[in-house]
Formats: C-alpha cells, sequence, structure tokens
C-alpha cells in the first residue's frame, strides 16, 4: 500500500524517553499531517468495513484517537478500555505485568454483550502486555475478538505470540 510509507516518515523515534534505554515511538507528528492520519485510518476502516463488527474497544490513551473513527465509519459501537478508577459504572478489570510492576485496565460492565464481534484498536503493540489484556476483558463477557489492530508493532518484542494466536493487524513495523 503506497499510503504505507507517508504513515511511516512520520513517527518520531525519541531516545531515553520516559526514561534512559527507552526508544520511544512518538506519533504525535502522524496528527499533524492531515493526509497521512486521514490514510491511516483510511487503511483500517477499508479492513473493518463489512466484518460485521459490532464494537470497537479503544485502549487508554492513545487508542482512543484512532478507535472512534473507525467505529462511527464501520457503524459499531466505541467502548473505552480504561486505565483504574477512572470509570464512573461498574467495572470488570484485568491486570497485567509491565516490565517493571503491574498495569491494569478496566471496562464497563454491560457495555459489551455476548456474542458480539470486537476489535481492539491501539496504537503500539511491544511485549502484547497491554492488548491481551483487552481481550480477556472482551472474552470474559463473552464477545467475540475479531482481530488487534495498531499503527506500529515492535516486532523484536515478539509481542505477537501473547495473543495467543490472535491476529493482528499493524501498518508500520518499527526496529
Ligand atoms: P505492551 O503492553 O508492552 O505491548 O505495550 C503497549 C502499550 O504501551 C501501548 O498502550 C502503547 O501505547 C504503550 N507503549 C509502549 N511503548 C511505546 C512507545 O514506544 N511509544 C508509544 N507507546 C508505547
Amino acid at each position: 500500500d503506497p499510503r504505507i510509507n507517508g504513515i511511516k516518515t512520520t513517527i518520531r523515534v525519541v531516545p531515553d524517553f520516559p526514561k534512559p534505554g527507552i526508544m520511544f515511538q512518538d506519533i504525535t507528528p502522524l496528527f499533524l499531517e492531515p493526509k497521512a492520519f486521514k490514510d491511516s485510518v483510511d487503511i483500517f476502516i477499508e479492513r473493518y468495513q463489512g466484518k460485521n463488527i459490532s464494537v470497537v474497544a479503544g485502549i487508554e490513551a492513545r487508542g482512543f484517537i484512532f478507535g472512534p473513527s473507525i467505529a462511527l465509519a464501520i457503524g459499531a459501537k466505541f467502548v473505552p478500555l480504561r486505565k483504574p478508577k477512572k470509570l464512573p459504572g461498574e467495572v470488570i478489570s484485568e491486570e497485567y505485568i509491565l516490565e517493571y510492576g503491574r498495569d491494569c485496565l478496566e471496562m464497563h460492565v454491560g457495555a459489551v454483550e455476548p456474542g458480539e464481534r470486537a476489535l481492539v484498536v491501539d496504537d503500539l503493540i511491544a511485549t502484547g502486555g497491554t492488548l491481551c489484556a483487552a481481550m480477556n476483558l472482551l472474552e470474559r463477557v463473552g464477545a467475540e475478538v475479531v482481530e488487534c489492530a495498531c499503527v506500529i508493532e515492535l516486532p523484536d518484542l515478539k509481542g505477537r505470540e501473547r495473543l495467543n494466536g490472535k491476529p493482528l493487524y499493524v501498518l508500520v513495523e518499527a526496529h
């Protein structure tokens, strides 16, 4: 797809952020280029249009930048998967292990019903722990995760292997 290269060139690598030794992939320059930003959303929409997806689940925070546009275009609902203690209603929670410590994602009870077909969206997959927790939330309420979609994959971290065989679609690989 000729649009991919235009997306790829907007991604900026910031060394030693948020701590020494980390090469942070910064996607905020993508949002400054309306053509590349639209291309990224359009590619996802083209892929998921007509696939009977009823819910797009976006992961806080950068999954919120892509997920709603995809949901609106394909006629699906949008469900935010949030960091702890942000959602006001009854939630289910899924803890996951980070390099140092733990984190947690929460989803409102009742937002997704058994049998729904879900797409999980985030900006980037590193170790895969975040997407794995997101999929667990959806599967615990009886939804079927059709695919996970990210803008960037860090393939060296082999996060794809943690997704229990679930398909992962990415626009750009970064090394
Ligand atoms: P994982 O759980 O190790 O796959 O990490 C993925 C999560 O951490 C996603 O929600 C990303 O937004 C965030 N993340 C990890 N590394 C980066 C990065 O280099 N740039 C932007 N986000 C990152």
